[in-house]
Formats: C-alpha cells, structure tokens, sequence
C-alpha cells in the first residue's frame, strides 16, 4: 500500500496518533496546536511546512511573501487556540545553487512577519535539499480562559466566521492564470494569498472572555475544517448558504475565471479565516469583541445534536461540493 491509498487523513489515522492518552492538561496530535502546561498560563506548539512545487512556485512566489507566509500560518494556528504567539524556530532546506539574495530576502519578509504578528525567530536549523522546504515551529501562550479546542462545540451553538474565505484560493487561480495584475481588487485578491493576515486580536478577544466553545483556523477550506470541528465534538451542523461571506470582487473576479464563487468559499484553501461556535446568549458579546478587533464576521449556520453537515439555502437543503478541501496524498494522485 501506498501514501496515496490512504489520503493525508488516513494516513495520520492509521497512524493512531489522534487517540493517545497524555497527562492531563495536555493535548497532543488532532487540534491546531499541541497545549503544554506550564506555570502560568499553558503553552501552544504548533509547527507547518511549505515545500517547494507543492506549498509554493518560485516562478509565482517571491522568497520575502513565502518568509512572511510561513510565519503567519503557524501564527494562524496558534489563533485558532485563542492564543498569542510568542517566539518560531526556522529549518531551511534549500538547493546549493540556489542565489544567496533569495534567502536574504526570505529572512526580510520572516522578520516582517515576526515583527507585525509580535513574535521572535529565536533559532533554526539549515540543510541542503533538492527543492527549498521551510519548516516553522512556533510557540504561544493560551489564552486567559484557557486553550479554546476544537472539541468543545455544543448543540445549540451558533457557528461563526470571520473575513472573506475564498478569496486567497481565487488569488491563487490569478497567479497561476498569469492575469494581468493591473486592477487594484486583483493585486487585494492576491495579497490575501501572498500576505495572509491571521486573526490574532479576533482569537484573543474571544479567546480571554471565554466566548467560544470551539476554535479553527480555515487553511485546508471552510467545509474540511468545519468537519474537523464536528467530528472532534460529535455534533453536527447546518450552514445557511445565503449568510455566508461572498464579497462582490469574489463574485466578478471568479466569473471571469470560470471558478464558481460559493465553491471558493466553501473549499478554497489558505484563508487563515477563524470558523468557531458560541452560544447564542453569547452573541452579543460575540460580535462586540469582532467590532472590537475591527474584524468582519458573519453567523453562518447552528449546531445540532444529530451528526453530519447540511447545506441549506433558505430553508432547502443544497448538495454539498464533491471536493470538499485540499489532501496532501489524494486518492488516484
Ligand atoms: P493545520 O491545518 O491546523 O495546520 P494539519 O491538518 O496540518 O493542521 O494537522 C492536523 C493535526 O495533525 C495537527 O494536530 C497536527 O499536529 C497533526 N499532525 C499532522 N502531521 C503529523 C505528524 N506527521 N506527526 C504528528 N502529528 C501530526
Ligand atoms: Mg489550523
């Protein structure tokens, strides 16, 4: 048997990683980020890879947007515990004719990143490799109301997310379309992909008052990782796809590009959007803290005891999209 015969998910299931009993206070594989206690507040690990012809083109990317990227995605994660990151280490594998100016840049958009997610590159490793593989591991702290999990959505609760999810995957369709990048809503469009901003202050806020019974940050696509959520709690869902975000660039952009728009919203990747639940009688308070950070937010769909997610548009249930997010190993790859 092969990786491919598996999927990423099976692989890491097989793997019986996500069932292992640690001491308490602690989580391991299956969430956004590992949670160590400590003294004091409890510490979240997380760590992510970007490689080379499968995270990113050199072609399409410039090394200062892949440093920058690399740490806000793990700085992502960290938000999706309603956490702050603290300090990453940096493992850097790259071909030997790869140009010393392209590192050098990679490490000005790293600091970039470091310095506006307030976080430190505090270490790291370098190797030679075929292609340019970055791996960040990064530290945080929870939050004050404790390390919000993906387990903990309840039925009743409502189901929130933030931003506009679907936008970065459409301008990844702009790079590798090579589109004439003159309009202003198409270099937005692509510096949501290039220049992901992670919802730091949103995860905090939330995060401190205890707000959220369950957290995630949307990187494989809003339908997979509202799966996770469901299935880490044992509930079920239904998404009201007339709330959802669809911003009008989306909308005119993705025509012009024969994407259908609510596809990208539903299952594009990389948005590093929070997707979370609440109680209703929290709602208030919900949207008070998204005003608060100056974030967008939008109340899409609800929790329910029976398992399972239901697209509906108005009352009447909708299929769901076959291809439901992104798989590092895909079946027939
Ligand atoms: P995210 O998209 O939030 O970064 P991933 O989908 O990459 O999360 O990973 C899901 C979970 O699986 C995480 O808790 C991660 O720590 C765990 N995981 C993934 N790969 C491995 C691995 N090779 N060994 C241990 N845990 C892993
Ligand atoms: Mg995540």
């Amino acid at each position: 048997m092969r990786l491919r015969d598996l999927g990423e998910f099976g692989l890491l299931g097989s793997l019986g990683l996500f069932g292992r009993e640690l001491a308490p206070g602690w989580v391991g594989p299956g969430d956004d980020a590992a949670v160590l206690p400590a003294p004091g507040r409890p510490l979240l690990l997380t760590t992510d890879q970007l490689v080379e012809d499968v995270h990113f083109r050199r072609r399409t990317t410039s090394a200062w947007d892949l440093g920058y990227k690399c740490v806000a995605a793990n700085a992502s994660d960290v938000a999706a515990m309603g956490g702050r990151p603290l300090a990453f280490t940096l493992c850097l594998a790259a071909p030997g004719d790869l140009p010393v100016e392209w590192v050098t840049e990679l490490f000005a958009g790293l600091d970039e990143g470091a310095r506006s997610l307030g976080c430190s590159l505090v270490g790291g490793d370098t190797s030679s490799a075929p292609v340019v593989v970055l791996s960040v591991a990064l530290l945080g702290v929870a939050p004050a109301a404790g390390p919000v999990l993906r387990s903990g959505a309840r039925p009743g609760d409502d189901l929130y997310v933030s931003g506009n999810p679907g936008e970065s995957a459409l301008g990844l369709r702009l790079l590798e379309a090579g589109a004439d990048l003159g309009e202003e809503r198409l270099q937005a469009l692509v510096s949501r992909h290039l220049r992901p901003e992670p919802r730091l202050a949103l995860a905090a806020a939330l995060g401190d008052a205890g707000l959220a019974t369950s957290l995630i940050d949307v990187s494989d696509g809003l339908l997979q990782d509202l799966g996770h959520v469901l299935r880490a709690s044992g509930v079920g869902a239904e998404l009201w796809v007339e709330r959802l975000p669809v911003s009008s660039s989306l909308t005119e952009v993705s025509q012009t590009l024969g994407a259908v728009p609510l596809h990208l919203v539903l299952a594009g990747g990389e948005d590093y959007e929070l997707l979370f639940t609440a109680p209703p009688e929290r709602r208030g308070a919900v949207f008070g803290a998204a005003r608060e950070a100056c974030t967008p937010l939008r109340r899409i769909g609800r929790v329910f005891g029976e398992p399972g997610l239901r697209l509906t548009q108005r009352g009447e249930a909708v299929p769901l999209p076959g291809a439901l997010g992104f798989d590092h190993f895909p079946a027939g790859s």
